[in-house]
């Protein structure tokens, strides 16, 4: 077991991936980590130090003096790095087969309405060719040139119907695909938006925060002492309670305000348009919400008691920001929240 440790949020920068590979085995060996692949991604990316939210994790395990079980690097590769790779693959393969079943379906219904012109072309013609040999020798030939023409039809008819058939499929499928898609820009437990998308979201609303010269503020939310709820009551019943938080901020907010989860068990709004008096109202709301709902489960009607949230807001500032100073700022005002009692709402300072 690792004795309780402070690594440093920030770790150095080596200049390329030999030296984080480096790193990742020394720290894996300072923390008794079994040599496993999955261990080495995870002690990879943090020596890396991007993915702040396995950073963060990693930090918190090792300062609580946790053991890194094979269930501990699971459940941490699954969430913090298997979705940032599935989620590019998905991305890929989407827009490429929404690509490929576009052109497809365009080739079908072109080849289609051809024989169908077609078609309408022979029965015309055949008509006219049976009337004027109604009596005739070559009634005979013409017969038989109708009949073969008939079962061409018939063919043709046939593949007409198929293509009907795999356009329907095909049509279905890019349905599939663009719910996959919808699905790819969302947080897979609470159903908010996740932060990739929040982050696409916000650039564009800074832009027009910018061109219009209107106000914008950003709030952090974060669920207090968490880490305490899931050791009491397990994962599962944490689960559903950051769906109950998702569900009570999408709840509450309205219009262009937009929810995701930021990481774990931190959500992250934007509220376009909205001067820091107004978000400050919102917030309050949404704590108070919060606060007020009693934990129950559905079936047994057991009760788990109430959870509460920190929060805090900052304000876009036009000269100076980018969207990672507004985080940070509304971040430093969610620890002043958490380190004045916690439950509470604290503005940008
Ligand atoms: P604080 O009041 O200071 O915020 O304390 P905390 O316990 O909420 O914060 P800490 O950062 O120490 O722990 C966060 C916990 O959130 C640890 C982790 O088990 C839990 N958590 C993160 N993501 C999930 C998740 O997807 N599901 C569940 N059930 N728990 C999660
Ligand atoms: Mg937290
Ligand atoms: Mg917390």
């Amino acid at each position: 077991m690792s004795t309780p440790t402070t690594i440093t949020s920030k770790p150095k920068e080596p200049e390329n991936d030999f030296q984080f590979a480096k790193m990742a085995l020394s720290l894996m060996a300072k923390h008794n980590v079994s040599p496993a692949p999955e261990n080495y991604d995870i002690w990879f990316h943090y020596a890396k130090g991007a993915n702040k939210e396995l950073v963060h994790e990693v930090d918190t395990i090792v300062n609580n003096g946790m053991v890194f079980t094979q269930e501990t690097s699971s459940y941490i590769h699954n969430k913090f790095i298997m979705p940032n790779r599935s989620q590019k693959v998905v991305d890929e393969a989407a827009s490429s087969a929404q690509k490929v079943l576009g052109d497809v379906l365009k080739v079908i219904h072109e080849f289609d309405s051809e024989t169908q012109d077609y078609h309408q072309g022979v029965d015309k013609y055949m008509e006219a060719v049976s009337q004027k040999f109604e009596g005739t020798g070559v009634a005979a030939i013409v017969k038989e040139l109708i009949n073969a023409t008939a079962q061409m039809k018939q063919k043709g008819e046939k593949i007409s119907k198929k293509l009907e058939e795999s356009t329907n499929e095909i049509s279905q499928l890019k349905k599939n695909l663009q719910q996959v898609t919808i699905e790819a820009q969302r947080d897979f437990l609470t159903g908010v938006f996740n932060r990739k998308t929040f982050e696409k979201y916000v650039d564009e609303q800074i832009t027009i925060c910018r061109d219009k010269q209107s106000e914008l503020c950003l709030m952090m939310i974060d669920i207090n002492h968490f880490k305490l709820f899931n050791d009491r009551f397990g994962h599962l019943l944490g689960d559903e309670v950051l769906k109950t938080v998702a569900r009570t901020l999408t709840d509450i907010l309205k219009g262009r305000d937009v929810v995701a989860r930021f990481g774990g068990e931190e959500f992250i709004v934007i509220l376009p348009e909205t001067p820091l008096e107004g978000a400050m109202k919102v917030a309050e709301m949404i704590r108070a919400a919060i606060a007020s709902k009693e934990l129950k489960r559905r079936d047994t009607g057991e009760n788990y008691g109430t959870i509460t949230v920190s929060m805090g807001v900052a304000r876009f500032r036009h000269e100076t920001d980018t969207l990672p100073t507004l985080i940070k700022r509304a971040d430093d005002a969610l620890y002043v929240a958490k380190n004045s009692g916690r439950n509470r709402v604290s503005r940008e300072i």
